[in-house]
């Protein structure tokens, strides 16, 4: 007969803050404290939800376990998050937070491009195709479905590039910072309106003199309906 044939759980006993008094309960259940000797809170050995005691050690005769199992996240049997669970997890963090982020630190992803090994030619962006091309190639870092928005403003020279967020709903816009370029929002937002491709449009205005320092009004919603949210920031180095 083999060993693990005796071997049997015993229970965890753990604080609602997610200390874990004893995984012990049976085998030494002069550990159990009902309060919890780092935090004070009540302690608790079997699921709030359906009663089912909280696996602890397993124990084999003759056999001390060695090492304290952490406090599981989830009940085993009804899959119910304990308290300490729904302490620890963290919201979930808005797609154009998430964005807005990663454009404020793109300076700075500019300025550390330029930094090579040894004498090797740095990565330089010049202008807003250079831009275009970076922030291309790290959109998929933090979201699936990235797909290129062509179009040819009447304020453009040529075709530009956007990048359409597709299942978030966001629309982004890159442009290299000259005097007046803010004037070019109400048409940008207005080109989303007709498309109707996003909630959001962010227009990232890259500014490395800092030629703008004013905040932007967004544009008034007009006649046509109102368009997407348009959030504009200014980054520079
Ligand atoms: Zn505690
Ligand atoms: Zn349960």
């Amino acid at each position: 007969m083999s060993s693990v044939e005796y071997c049997v759980q015993d229970v965890m006993q753990v604080c609602r803050n997610g200390h874990v008094i004893t995984d012990l309960l049976r085998t030494c259940p002069e550990r159990a404290q009902t309060h919890c000797d780092r935090c004070g809170a009540v302690t608790l050995d079997h699921c709030p939800t359906c009663g089912h005691e909280l696996p602890g050690a397993f124990v084999v005769p003759g056999l001390q376990p060695v090492g304290a199992r952490p406090a599981p996240c989830f009940c085993e049997r009804c899959g119910a998050a304990f308290p300490w669970t729904r302490q620890r997890r963290l919201p979930p963090r808005e797609p154009v937070a998430i964005l807005e982020n990663l454009l404020r630190r793109l300076p700075d992803v500019v300025r550390q491009l330029r930094v090579r090994h040894d004498a090797r030619p740095p990565f330089r962006v010049r202008d807003e195709r250079d831009l275009e091309d970076l922030v291309r190639a790290l959109l998929p870092l933090h979201f699936d479905d990235v797909r290129p928005e062509c179009r040819t403003p009447s304020y453009a020279a040529g075709t530009r590039t956007d990048f359409l967020l597709a299942p978030e709903n966001i629309a982004l816009t890159i442009k290299w910072a000259q005097p007046r370029i803010l004037e070019q929002v109400p048409e940008d937002a207005a080109y989303y309106r007709r498309e109707r491709t996003c909630r959001t449009l962010v227009v990232f205005v890259y500014d490395p003199e800092s030629l703008l320092r004013e905040p932007y009004p967004p544009p008034a919603a007009t006649e046509e309906g109102p368009g997407p949210e348009v959030r504009c920031l200014i980054g520079s180095l």
